[in-house]
């Protein structure tokens, strides 16, 4: 791959979603939804949000502007073709609906998506998913108004245009991935993160970082070869507006993070962390990350025996952002050299009292080391239960993620990411 184009890409884009904000902004979705016309919706979340009682506030307030509302309640934590399949045929069965209201996390927001393109076009899931697993499919009609409520801080789906899934037949994650499955509206509203557990808060947070540093620290657009304009995706390189969601995300994390983690009930450090993951999912669902979460995907998939705090102790699991987080100091001092001066200038947005390393490559990681010790993220790969006999199947894992890697400021060899693993096991 040339990161010197001999025609360079001059062209950059940017789309986000309506945002409304701030603690009550939730109270005030049948308002919105009624500008829209609609009057039967959907409202979509998974069980452990649904016994909040959240999602049926929600759902509750819209009689008053005659919309009759539905809770769906069967979002699965790892979304499957399977429960996707499940979802779309409830909405079908239930419906017709005009608009949908996911409430929760990546899932719940993600399930909404696929439910909003498989009600509103033809065709079965599998025609939308990805090649090569799938056909690749754009939808060919318009879709329904969705308002995305975001209850845990950190992954940005209210903003990107993708829906992550498990094909279980296959064996592999994969997405559907089209710049009409973004939220038309993303409703913020911090106070339904106030009973967050700081575990959950530290694991959110990192990825809020790593959302932020790696489109920070992404392939630049202007690397890329010139694209016509049916060409064009979401994802399309750093360029200057999705620096400025990125920085500033960066800069709340630097004041708020720990803040909110050892003070739960903070109320300005919540906002401030529901800010930072507002501006980072602006920037990244635009600039597209790389190799942290690359790596995520299978020190998350072959997790054998670890249980975090805060997480239900059911089943093994490595959360996303701390399953992004264990192997960034590492990668972001692999990729120090396509821009030294990114690097320090992250690590100086990240902790502004940071005194310079010897070596200036070491102070990035030095910095995202000492934050994951304060904040109680376990001590990096062997901690969550991985070893060296490991490093085959991770590496092979990675490499899988080529759309992720394909952002990466350089190439991405099998030995650098083994180098990157390796480096990776403990810390501290
Ligand atoms: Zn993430």
């Amino acid at each position: 791959m040339s990161y010197h184009p001999a025609d360079p890409e001059s062209i950059f884009t940017y789309g986000a979603p309506r945002l409304k904000f701030g603690n009550g902004a939730s109270e005030e979705i049948g308002y919105d939804l009624s500008l829209t016309g609609a009057r039967r919706v959907l409202v979509v979340t998974d069980p452990g949000i649904a016994a909040t009682g959240t999602p049926q506030r929600v759902a509750d307030q819209m009689a008053r502007f005659g919309i009759e509302a539905l809770v769906y309640d069967q979002v699965h934590v790892e979304p499957t073709d399977a429960s996707f399949q499940h979802a779309i045929d409830h909405a079908l069965a239930a419906g017709p609906f005009d608009a949908s209201v996911a409430v929760g996390g990546g899932p719940s927001i993600d399930t909404a998506k696929a439910i909003n393109l498989l009600t509103t076009n033809p065709g079965e899931l599998m025609d939308y998913v990805n090649v090569p697993v799938g056909q690749g499919r754009a939808p060919s009609k318009p879709l329904h108004p969705l308002v995305a409520v975001p209850t845990t801080t950190g992954t940005g789906a209210e903003s990107t245009t993708i829906c992550v899934l498990d094909v279980l037949e296959q064996q592999v994650k994969t997405g559907i991935s089209h710049a009409a499955l973004r939220p038309t509206m993303a409703v913020v509203d911090p106070r339904l993160t106030l009973t967050q557990p700081a575990g959950v808060t530290a694991s959110a947070g990192m990825d809020i970082l790593c959302h932020a540093l790696e489109s920070w620290s992404a392939r630049p657009y202007t690397t890329y070869e010139r694209k016509t304009p049916e060409e064009r995706v979401p994802y399309c390189g750093a360029n200057p507006v999705s620096d400025m969601w990125s920085s500033r995300a960066m800069q709340l994390l630097a004041t708020s993070f720990r803040r909110a983690v050892h003070h739960g009930d903070d109320e300005q450090a919540r906002t401030d962390m529901a800010l930072a993951s507002t501006f980072a999912g602006m920037g990244f669902s635009n600039a597209g990350v790389h190799i942290p979460h690359a790596n995520a995907y299978p020190i998350a998939g072959r997790v054998k025996d670890f249980h975090p705090e805060g997480y239900p102790r059911e089943e093994p699991m490595v959360p996303h952002g701390m399953s992004v987080s264990l192997t960034a100091p590492e990668a972001f001092r692999f990729t120090f050299d396509t821009n030294p001066q990114r690097h320090v200038e992250a690590a100086r947005m990240l902790d502004p009292q940071a005194e310079m390393t010897d070596d200036p490559a070491d102070l990035l990681p030095t910095v995202l080391a000492r934050l994951m010790r304060d904040i109680g993220i376990p001590d990096w790969l062997a901690a969550v239960g991985y070893d060296e006999s490991d490093v085959d199947h991770l590496v092979g894992g990675t490499m899988k993620q080529q759309r992720l890697l394909a952002a990466a400021p350089k190439d991405v060899t099998e030995d650098d990411v083994a180098a990157i693993f390796r480096g990776s096991f403990a810390n501290w």
